[in-house]
């Protein structure tokens, strides 16, 4: 079925009676040509475009949970393309265009909005990093555009300019940066893969990886046993784990990062704002919550919750910096297990196992990976050569030191993690 206005309109007309299931709820098949273990957004989007730009259809994607129920549907919902690094830079400026063009794509409305990001900064130096950061954005294709304290204060009237110890000196304004509905992408990919005949199989765990002759030759589950010439493992958080079934060892450690959310305001804040002196970060959803979050918890864990610490130095950052948050009541907060590398870049690659793929390490950023994750990913699978974009995303690199694509600033920190 096709989404349209005209749907809405003749659906309404018949006490929308005739809406079918977004997607299909099939029985596991004893064997599939490609299996991939995790439908978070990454691992949905790679079925979708493995079908789609791939032609392959006897695809299955091996959920343990549901859909959308991991950290597809808990981050905070930025995205952006405003990296610095080479390798990383082409990467994210590839799935900031795949974005722009998602919901033609999946005929689903994952309500991007482009409603621009500002990094605020506090320093000469900070300044500097940040000019050195938005040329290299210009210089691979993107918008970025450096403000001062008086171009902040037009946009963001409401910050507090008079706090002297982190006075605010400017932002790097990225316009084509904003936020989309979480959930809605897993949902619509999922959609997307189903319309093309991937099997999406719900409360499905892998509980182990069939290996013989060093080759992979299918999964066993909670649902039976099932073979595939290719296994893809996009588990997020338990990538450690989940490669663990397969007898690797992985430079991942898992941490939890929490998300908060106020009660339903009126519209206050337009843009998506990030502190430059504390780790904070803030939205408003087009439900009028206020959405904000911070840094990890700081200790190793596979709990999907945080601890009060973390939510006191959170809230205590975005009192700093705008004080008129303090009015607002606090409705939810969640956690969500990240899968931290340790450069904190990605690995998108082949393992020594044949026919063994890897997608992991996205830390507390995959979110607005996920198109261009589940492009890349899907590219490998298929034609066993890495996409260009996503080229450096080498799982040697952490063995030989060398291709490191340390992120500071958007990635993990090795002083801290
Ligand atoms: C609080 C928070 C805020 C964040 N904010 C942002 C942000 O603003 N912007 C941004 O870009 N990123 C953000 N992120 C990061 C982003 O959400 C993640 O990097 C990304 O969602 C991870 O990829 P995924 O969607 O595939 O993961 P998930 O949705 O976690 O998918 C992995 C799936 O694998 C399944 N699985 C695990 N083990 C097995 C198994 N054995 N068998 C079968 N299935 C299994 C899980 O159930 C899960 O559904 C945030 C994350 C959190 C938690």
């Amino acid at each position: 079925m096709r989404y349209s206005g005209w749907q809405v309109l003749a659906q309404g007309l018949m006490g929308n009676k005739g809406w079918k299931p977004a997607w299909r709820d099939p029985a596991p098949k004893p064997e599939y040509d490609i299996v991939i273990i995790g439908g978070g957004g990454h691992g949905l989007a790679t079925a979708f475009y493995l079908a789609k730009e791939h032609g392959l259809r006897n695809i299955a994607v091996l959920e343990k949970g549901y859909l959308g129920g991991g950290n597809v549907g808990r981050n905070t919902t930025i995205v952006r393309a405003n990296y610095a690094l080479p390798g990383n830079s082409e990467f994210y400026s590839h799935s900031l265009k795949l974005w722009e063009g998602m919901e033609q794509e999946l005929n689903y409305n994952v309500m991007h909005s482009q409603r621009g990001v500002l990094n605020l900064f506090h320093s000469d130096g900070q300044r500097d990093a940040y000019a050195r950061r938005g040329n290299a954005m210009i210089n691979q294709g993107d918008d970025a555009i450096l403000l001062d304290r008086e171009g902040v204060r037009k946009k963001l009237p409401y910050l507090d300019y008079d706090q002297t110890r982190f006075p605010i000196y400017g932002a790097l304004y990225h316009p084509r940066g904003g936020t989309a509905r979480h959930d809605a992408v897993a949902w619509g990919y999922a959609r997307g893969a189903d319309q093309y005949g991937v099997d999406l199989l719900q409360k499905c765990e892998v509980t182990g990886i069939d290996v013989e002759n060093g080759k992979v030759t299918g999964v066993q589950t909670t649902r039976g046993a099932i073979r595939a010439k290719k296994v893809g493992i996009v588990v997020a958080g338990r990538s450690g784990q989940v490669a663990a079934l397969a007898g690797m060892r992985l430079p991942i450690e898992s941490h939890i990062l929490q998300a908060f959310v106020t009660e339903g305001l009126k519209p206050v804040i337009d843009n998506v704002i990030t502190y430059g002196m504390g780790h904070f970060y803030i939205s408003q959803s087009d439900k009028g919550g206020l959405v904000f979050g911070g840094d990890l918890d700081f200790y190793a864990s596979y709990a999907a919750r945080g601890n009060l610490p973390m939510a006191e130095h959170v809230v205590e950052a975005g009192m700093t910096l705008m004080p008129m948050i303090g009015k607002a009541r606090m409705l939810r907060s969640w956690g969500g297990i990240m899968d931290m590398s340790p450069d904190g870049s990605p690995i998108i690659d082949k393992t020594h196992i044949d026919g063994l793929y890897l997608n992991c390490g996205w830390c507390y950023g995959g979110f607005k990976a996920v198109p261009g994750s589940g492009y890349s990913f899907a590219h490998l699978m298929a034609t066993d050569m890495h996409h260009a974009p996503a080229a450096g995303f080498r799982l040697d690199r952490f063995a030989t030191g060398r291709g490191l694509m340390d992120e500071e600033g958007t990635g993990s920190q090795h002083n801290l993690h």
